[in-house]
């Protein structure tokens, strides 16, 4: 069996250098927008929404992959997470953003992937049920990668770092039990 490493992080998804690819909790047009997409465009520079306009628009749960220009990574992954209470069902739409992202980074030959806590800034998702939804999708998804050896949550406060290092143990130790 081979070994993912899944670690949670305090710190700006924009500034993960030591990653093959970051994630991006994108709007439908790809656009630039505000919270992480903000912070990705602009420290990737205007080449990435322009290289994007092709990409979009994308729906719920998909994810689409891009060059990272002036970012430290070698691409930028897209997805779309659900606005809670409007897109459903939410938590099958958000676990499949963390599995198509893998199942994609996975595709491009890509080692690490860091994801930010989809869909619980603007679109409202409660953040402990969406470290939980994230959690076992990326688990359940372990299973079917050939390439991703290491995947990072980046959350960007304490509290919020707490919610998803609590719901990795979890899933940890529910996973370590079906075994
Ligand atoms: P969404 O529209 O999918 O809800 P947001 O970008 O509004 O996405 O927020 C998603 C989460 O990412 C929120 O918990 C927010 O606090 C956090 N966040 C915002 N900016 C950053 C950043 N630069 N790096 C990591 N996390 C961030």
């Amino acid at each position: 069996m081979t070994v993912v490493k899944v670690e949670c992080v305090r710190g700006n998804i924009a500034e993960q250098r030591d990653m093959d690819v970051i994630v991006n909790a994108a709007n439908a047009e790809l656009l630039p927008g505000s919270g992480v997409a903000g912070a990705i465009h602009s420290a990737a520079g205007t080449g990435l929404a322009e290289e994007c306009r092709a990409l979009a628009p994308i729906r719920p749960g998909q994810a689409v992959i891009s060059s990272a220009h002036q970012l430290p990574n070698q691409h930028v992954i897209h997805c779309l997470g659900p606005v809670y209470g409007v897109d459903e069902p939410s938590d099958r739409l958000l676990a499949e953003c963390f599995r198509n992202a893998l199942l994609l980074a996975d595709r491009h030959e890509l080692t690490s992937i860091a994801f930010p806590a989809i869909s619980t800034g603007v679109f409202g998702y409660p953040l402990r049920d969406a470290a939980e939804v994230a959690m076992k999708a990326v688990v359940d998804t372990l299973e079917d990668l050939n390439c991703v050896r290491f995947v990072r949550f980046v959350l960007f406060s304490d509290q919020d770092l707490s919610v998803f290092n609590k719901a990795l143990g979890v899933e940890s130790r529910l996973s370590g039990r079906q075994r």
